[in-house]
């Protein structure tokens, strides 16, 4: 009765989710903001990200009908996928996935910034020159799609339970709505939470103007990764405050609109 209730409302289930967390921590913002972005760039900035989000979301709609979800339970049924090779307890085999998943989309972030033509499509999500969690949305299409195909490889590699991957793909997003937004909370927070989680304060460095701050803390959602793989980086030396968020090429704000956003894979020849 519960399994038939998720299958039929998986896509409904992610969808309240992430829409319900992107307002809170937008409201949360208003109230406890952790940095200053004064102008009214910061409001246009985030138009320009929701519009984003808003193709993305209708494009993911359009061209992949086929839910992961759907992919993982005929993968899993029928025995596929290395993680069905032992037997594991149904909670263990949850979390094992999860984690795998995690450290697959780690490496899979590195590739973004690594491959020229990778980093064409991702770097529109680096552009932003403000961090708040509508940064957390700013995404090419070309990167949903890619990822989306990525995502489908590693459901038939790993064969989790559908179950898995619904969870997976709500947390990745609330992750990745967290570690963008710009909520203050605390020193002492950031420091225990980023034990185990990346935090908005870890991945901001991710975001500076300074490249070897931006190659690192590659993290989702678990922070071990970055640590394991000597990626990590605490803070970032100009410290939150100062620090500058963006790339030095795209600094412009007037010119960063949707339109040379979505051009930028074919239009930057500059890295
Ligand atoms: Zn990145």
């Amino acid at each position: 009765m519960f399994e038939l209730f998720i299958t039929e409302n998986q896509s409904m289930l992610r969808m309240t989710t992430f829409l319900s967390l992107l307002g809170l921590l937008f409201i949360l913002e208003q109230i406890i903001p952790r940095l200053q972005f004064p102008g009214l760039w910061f409001y246009k900035r985030q138009l320009i990200n929701l519009s984003l989000l808003l193709i993305d979301i209708v494009l993911i709609r359009l061209l992949m009908p086929l839910a992961l979800f759907d992919l993982a339970n005929q993968i899993h049924q029928q025995g596929y996928g290395l993680i069905n090779l032992v037997t594991l307890p149904f909670w263990l085999n949850i979390i094992i996935s999860i984690v795998v998943f995690d450290l697959l989309i780690y490496l899979q972030h590195i590739a973004f910034h690594k491959y020229k033509y990778l980093w064409r499509i991702h770097q529109a999500h680096h552009t932003d020159t403000q961090f708040n969690v509508t940064t957390g949305v700013r995404f090419h299409p070309f990167e949903i799609v890619l990822s989306f195909i990525y995502k489908m490889l590693a459901v038939v590699l790993v064969g989790p339970a559908a179950i898995s991957i619904l969870l997976y793909e709500i947390l990745l997003n609330a992750a990745a709505l967290f570690t963008h937004s710009n909520i203050a909370i605390g020193k002492a927070a950031d420091n225990f939470l980023r034990r185990i989680i990346v935090t908005p304060d870890m991945h901001r460095v991710h975001h500076s103007n300074i490249k070897n701050e931006t190659d690192s803390n590659y993290g989702n959602i678990l922070s071990i990764w970055d640590k394991l793989f000597h990626t990590y980086l605490a803070q970032p030396e100009a410290g939150h405050e100062h620090m500058r968020i963006g790339l030095d090429e795209f600094q412009e704000e007037e010119k960063l609109n949707v339109n040379l956003l979505l051009k930028l894979p074919i239009y930057s020849n500059k890295q």
